[in-house]
């Protein structure tokens, strides 16, 4: 594969679109203008389908009648006066009963109560304020996805994702940094322990979890290794009846003010165990606010030389509030009941992670939703407001045009999300998680593009939310699976491998 990386790649972002395309065309059957958002999206499917086989043949094989037939439905559905009719009707999300009141829940939460500190928290590089964590966890955000008998609110059903994913857009809709980012990362724990916790872990740290007592940061990334994980340098070494952590981890989102961090480590000091050398332990340290943090503690014997953890905020240019630090770990002692699944989790921790992350990524799509249609209400509220040459922005066709194409896209990610949601909640949807993440985001680049575009030279200016938007998008695309590992490495790695 790694001869061919390009053509992979695109297998991987044209087989996610068509996986979105298939949920478009489920979404058509429920009415009038549903059947036009899903005719626009899919006519793009096409479209992209047929450029990408000129020139590809050998690999993009597509015959004639075949070729003729896309081309006839995309000329149709890809007609401008047709996708800009749909610049202001961005279609239901065809959710109902429980489902339609949690999301008017948490859209009023995010309208509320995010809105309004958004772009303060983003242009002052502030911290997340105390009261939004403290709301949401009364609102039962940490605990959508966490079964019932864990203190959470899954009810084990075929629901149980689709509640977190419907949460997680309208906070994101809210701000990707105060909002829907903050149920990501007690998501990821809460799967690695579920997925290697013993019963004695779950029962002590997933009620915590759930009310939202407990914030949890994950530590895996470190310095030289980040998709490469497998080869991680921290190590944790048997001491008492515990385990002492040395090493360097970097982007540790919210390290600061988690009072737990989900830290992968080398247990195993044969390097040539590769992932299989790796454990996962949960680290207990206090809170802190803002920039810079350090904690100090005696070993438990008395002696030794004394634990130091140290974090530093990176500067980024968005997806801020939580800050991502780089935290230096020299002694830090933990208890064996620290190590998730005990002694039976040793060599274990990698896919007790890689579980974690696989509903990160359901997460991260539903939260590139949220901050698409939070871009697309900025576009369609500036064009209405803004005169150029006499008319609105918005009675240009172009304008209509790109308002049309983002109201369609995003519908379609938002039921792609959904149906994986579904999946995700019977056992399957691995692939699937991995697709509707890289695919999700990355058109999350374009529609925040597209949005500040609008704007004109006002789209540029910090004082109008859409520059936020638009730099908060940019980090989906590397998080919690860079692009280009996860079209390459794991669905068209998992694609071929399954024809
Ligand atoms: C704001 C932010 C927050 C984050 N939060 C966390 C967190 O809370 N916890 C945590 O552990 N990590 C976190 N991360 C780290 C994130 O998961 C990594 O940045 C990501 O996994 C990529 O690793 P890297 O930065 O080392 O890039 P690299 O692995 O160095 O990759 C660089 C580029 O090369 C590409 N590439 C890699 N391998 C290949 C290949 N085989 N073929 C072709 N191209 C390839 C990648 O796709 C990427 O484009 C965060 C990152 C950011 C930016």
């Amino acid at each position: 594969m790694d001869d061919d990386q390009a053509i992979a790649y695109d297998l991987a972002h044209l087989a996610s679109a068509v996986q979105a395309a298939r949920s478009a065309l489920n979404y058509a059957r429920k009415g009038e203008l549903q059947l036009k958002l899903a005719q626009a999206y899919v006519a793009d499917v096409v479209h992209q389908i047929v450029s990408n086989s000129l020139g590809r043949d050998y690999c993009f094989p597509l015959n004639s009648s075949e070729r003729e037939d896309f081309i006839r439905f995309f000329t149709k559905y890809r007609e401008p006066n047709f996708v800009a009719s749909l610049a202001d009707t961005p279609g239901d999300r065809g959710l109902e009963g429980e489902f339609e009141l949690l999301q008017d829940a948490f859209r009023r939460f995010a309208t509320e109560k995010l809105m309004p500190v958004a772009d303060e928290v983003h242009r002052g590089n502030l911290d997340v304020p105390e009261e939004v964590i403290s709301d949401l966890g009364e609102m039962g955000a940490f605990g959508l996805s966490i079964p019932q008998e864990y203190g959470g609110f899954a009810a084990g059903g075929g629901n149980d994702y689709l509640a977190m994913v419907i949460a997680t857009e309208e906070l994101s809709r809210g701000s990707l940094g105060i909002g829907g980012s903050l149920i990501t990362r007690p998501e990821i724990l809460a799967r690695a322990l579920l997925k290697g916790g013993t019963e004695e872990q779950k029962r002590s740290w997933l009620p915590k979890l759930a009310s939202g007592r407990l914030m949890s940061a994950v530590a895996v990334t470190e310095p030289d290794f980040g998709s490469d994980v497998a080869n991680i340098q921290t190590t944790a070494t048997r001491d008492g009846d515990g385990w002492t952590i040395n090493g360097v981890k970097t982007w540790c989102t919210f390290a600061g003010r988690a009072d737990v961090l989900m830290l992968l480590a080398r247990t195993d000091p044969d390097r040539t165990k590769s992932y299989r050398g790796l454990s996962l332990f949960i680290i207990d340290k206090e809170r802190s606010s803002g920039h810079e943090f350090l904690l100090e503690k005696t070993h438990p014997s008395g002696r030794g030389a004394r634990g130091r953890i140290e974090g530093r905020a990176i500067d980024t240019i968005g997806y801020r509030g939580m800050h991502s630090f780089e935290v230096s770990i020299q002694n830090w002692w933990v208890p064996n009941e620290n190590l998730v699944g005990g002694d039976n989790g040793l060599g274990k921790g990698f896919y007790f992670q890689m579980e974690g992350f696989e509903n990160g990524r359901i997460q991260t799509a539903a939260r590139a939703v949220g901050v698409m249609q939070a871009a697309y209400e900025q576009a369609l509220k500036y064009a209405n407001q803004r005169s150029v040459f006499g008319r609105h922005i918005v009675d240009y066709q172009l304008t209509k045009v790109k308002l049309g194409k983002m109201a369609a896209h995003i519908q379609a990610a938002r039921q792609f999300s959904y149906d994986v949601a579904s999946m995700m909640a019977k056992g399957e949807g691995v692939l699937e998680a991995s697709m509707v993440k890289a695919y999700v985001c990355k058109a999350a680049e374009w529609v925040t593009r597209e949005a500040m575009q609008i704007h004109g030279g006002m789209g540029y200016a910090e004082e109008y939310t859409v520059s936020r938007l638009f730099v908060d998008a940019r980090v989906l695309s590397i998080f919690e699976g860079a692009d280009e590992t996860l079209a390459l490495k794991v669905i068209a790695k998992r694609l071929l491998e399954s024809n």
